[in-house]
């Protein structure tokens, strides 16, 4: 016992020789330093929401037609109203996202962010009579080579589109029509399509929520997200426990799971992913750094020092109120003509961050008042 007690004396001293009060805290300093905030996904979540500027997915539905004129949408005012409100449904969703379930659970540390930042627009519906493509679906379920073979012919070889169409646009498949709804992406973190079956099928029988519980399903692929339900794929993220199927509203499950509900974790992976730093699915974002949106002013206010451990891309001004402070500590691209005003008061600190012009000129818009 006593040989025990001198051994373990010599171990403290030989870890903490002399100043140990300073030694530690230097210690953990230099390793936090050595991370760079940037490169953390759950910085990425839009925790204040103000401060996130929307990311808006460019997206088109190519919905393919048959030419029996059967099974599927067609090109009339009925049809492409409920492809529309599909994606006015999703916005609504993706403005005001649910609390996690099961509520109360203590496994469930994620806060509650009820607006992801993440919109829809919907670009161009296409119609292709293909019985091929239409067949293919219908026959074998969802497969995932007729939708490259589609994403080839209609797309990527298709001289009527433009680069934009083509290459900063995320392409929905809609196949012919299936008794159930399924969805399946081109790649986690990809741009190039997501492809569904038995939306028709759905629309038919009036059960739009059975397509957007599955599009906002594989949307989440598309941004990164892997599946989250128990205990097999509860891998991701860790800040919102993890359930069976119909225990979880998380949209990483799977049905009878209801698939509307995000966390932390997953929104901060979403955003990691948008703004590029993996994948290629930020491709489809849009953002013009050459327009100076006047309405998309970015107010930090009410006191106190906020960080932005993550790049900002604004499409407006930014102003910081009297007794604010703002740090940046990562890339803030400004829109040409763009403006950061700094009130009396008001304090920016911009090391290591970097502000550019997303323009490619120069960029001198700091304004003191
Ligand atoms: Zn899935």
């Amino acid at each position: 016992m006593r040989k025990f007690h001198v051994f373990s004396l010599m171990l403290m001293l030989s870890i903490f020789p002399g100043k140990l009060s300073l030694g530690l805290p230097l210690l953990l300093n230099s390793a936090l330093q050595s991370q760079d905030p940037c490169s953390k996904s759950i910085h990425y979540a839009p925790l204040v929401p103000e401060h996130t500027p929307i990311k808006t997915l460019r997206i088109a539905f190519h919905v393919f037609t048959h030419s029996s004129g059967e099974d599927s949408f067609s090109n009339d005012p009925l049809d492409i109203l409920f492809l529309e409100n599909t994606v006015d449904w999703l916005n609504s969703l993706l403005s005001d996202l649910p609390p996690l379930e099961p509520q109360n659970s203590p496994d469930i540390t994620s806060p509650h962010i009820p607006d992801s930042r993440i919109r829809l627009h919907l670009d161009t519906i296409y119609f292709w009579e293909d019985d091929y493509v239409h067949e293919y679906f219908t026959r074998d379920g969802i497969v995932r080579r007729a939708a490259a073979h589609a994403h080839k012919k209609y797309v990527l070889e298709n001289p009527d589109l433009n680069e934009i169409q083509k290459y900063n646009t995320l392409h929905i498949i809609i196949s012919g029509n299936h008794p159930t709804t399924g969805g399946q992406v081109s790649g986690i973190g990809d741009k190039d399509f997501m492809l569904f079956k038995g939306w028709y099928h759905a629309f038919e029988r009036g059960r739009p929520a059975a397509s957007t519980g599955i599009f906002i399903h594989e949307l989440g692929h598309s941004m990164g997200l892997r599946h989250h339900y128990g205990p097999r794929f509860c891998r991701q993220c860790n800040d919102l426990g993890c359930y069976e199927l119909g225990e979880t509203n998380n949209i990483m499950a799977l049905y009878p799971s209801s698939l509307r509900a995000m966390s932390e974790c997953q929104l901060g992976i979403a955003h990691y992913h948008l703004n590029g730093k993996s994948g290629n699915i930020g491709d489809v974002v849009i953002y013009d750094p050459c327009s100076l949106d006047e309405e998309a002013t970015v107010h930090v206010k009410g006191g106190g020092h906020h960080i932005w451990n993550s790049p900002r891309k604004l499409p407006g001004n930014l102003v910081i109120h009297p007794g604010t402070t703002l740090t940046i500590n990562c890339r803030l691209t400004m829109p040409d003509q763009g403006r950061i005003i700094i009130h009396r008061g008001g304090r920016i600190n911009v090391d290591p961050g970097l502000i550019e012009n997303g323009c490619g000129g120069p960029w001198d818009g700091m304004e003191y008042r």
